[in-house]
C-alpha cells in the first residue's frame, strides 16, 4: 500500500522585506519532499541569486513570448517586473518520484489567478509585526537602492490590503516561532479529510476481502 504524502501546493505571499524567502529555505530543509518553484523574472539577479535556482532570469520579450505561448499558470506585474510560475514546474513536480507538492514564492495576483485554477491549492501570507520592522527589513537586505526600498514599501499597504484573499496568516515577528506556524499549517493541510480519502477507501476494499 502507498503511503506517500499528499501532493501540497503551498504559496507563500507577503509584502516584500516580510521574511519569505527566509522562511521558505527553512520550510526546504524542513520538507525536502517540497520543491520549491522557480519562477521566470525579467528582474536583474541579486549578487547571491543563482540562474535555475532563484529564478529563470529572462529578457522582457523572452518573458512576452512566453505569456504568448501559454506556458504560464499565472503571471503579474511586480514592482515594475514581470515574474511567472510555468505551467511546465508543476507537471514536472506532480510526475517526479518522492515529491510531496511544492513551495511557490509568488505575490497575491499569482496567488489568486492560480487559486482559480488549482482549487485546492493552500495559501498562506506572511505579515510583519509592524510597518517599521517591514521598513528595517527592506533597508537591511543593502542589495537594493533606498528608491527600489521606498518603491516596495509603499507597495505593502496594497499587498497587505489582499490579506483577505489567504488561508492563513502567520506573523514573522520570531523567525522560529513563525517558522513553527508554517510547519504546522503543512503537517495539518496533509491530514485534510480530501487529501488522504484514498486511503481511507484503500483500507475498505482491503478490508472487505
Ligand atoms: P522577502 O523574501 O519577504 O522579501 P527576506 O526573507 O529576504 O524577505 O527577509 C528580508 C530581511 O529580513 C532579510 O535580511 C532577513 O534576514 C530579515 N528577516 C527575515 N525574517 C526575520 C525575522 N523574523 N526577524 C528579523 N529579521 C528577519
Ligand atoms: P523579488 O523581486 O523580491 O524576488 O520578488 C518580488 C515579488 O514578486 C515578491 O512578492 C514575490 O513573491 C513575487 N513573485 C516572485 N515570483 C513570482 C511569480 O512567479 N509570480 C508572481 N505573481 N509573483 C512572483
Amino acid at each position: 500500500m502507498n503511503h506517500a504524502e499528499p501532493f501540497l501546493l503551498l504559496i507563500l505571499s507577503s509584502p516584500s522585506g516580510a521574511g519569505k524567502t527566509t522562511l521558505t529555505r527553512k520550510l526546504q530543509e524542513r520538507f525536502p519532499a517540497l520543491k520549491f518553484s522557480v519562477s521566470h523574472t525579467t528582474r536583474t539577479p541579486r549578487p547571491d541569486e543563482v540562474h535555475g535556482r532563484d529564478y529563470y532570469f529572462v529578457s522582457r520579450s523572452e518573458f512576452d513570448a512566453l505569456v504568448d505561448e501559454g506556458a504560464f499558470i499565472e503571471w503579474a506585474e511586480v514592482h515594475g517586473n514581470c515574474y511567472g510560475t510555468s505551467r511546465v514546474e508543476i507537471e514536472r513536480a506532480r510526475v517526479e518520484p518522492n515529491c510531496a507538492g511544492m513551495i511557490f514564492d509568488i505575490d497575491y495576483q499569482g496567488a489568486r489567478q492560480i487559486r482559480a485554477k488549482q482549487h485546492d491549492a493552500v495559501t498562506v501570507f506572511i505579515l510583519p509585526p509592524s510597518m517599521s520592522e517591514l521598513l528595517r527589513r527592506l533597508r537591511g537586505r543593502a542589495s537594493e537602492s533606498e528608491e527600489i526600498v521606498q518603491r516596495r514599501f509603499k507597495a505593502a499597504m496594497i499587498e497587505i490590503a489582499h490579506y483577505g484573499l489567504f488561508d492563513y496568516l502567520v506573523v514573522n515577528d520570531d523567525l522560529d516561532m513563525a517558522f513553527r506556524h508554517l510547519e504546522a499549517i503543512v503537517l495539518a493541510e496533509r491530514s485534510r479529510r480530501f487529501r488522504r480519502a484514498d486511503l481511507a477507501e484503500r483500507l475498505l476494499r482491503v478490508g472487505q476481502l
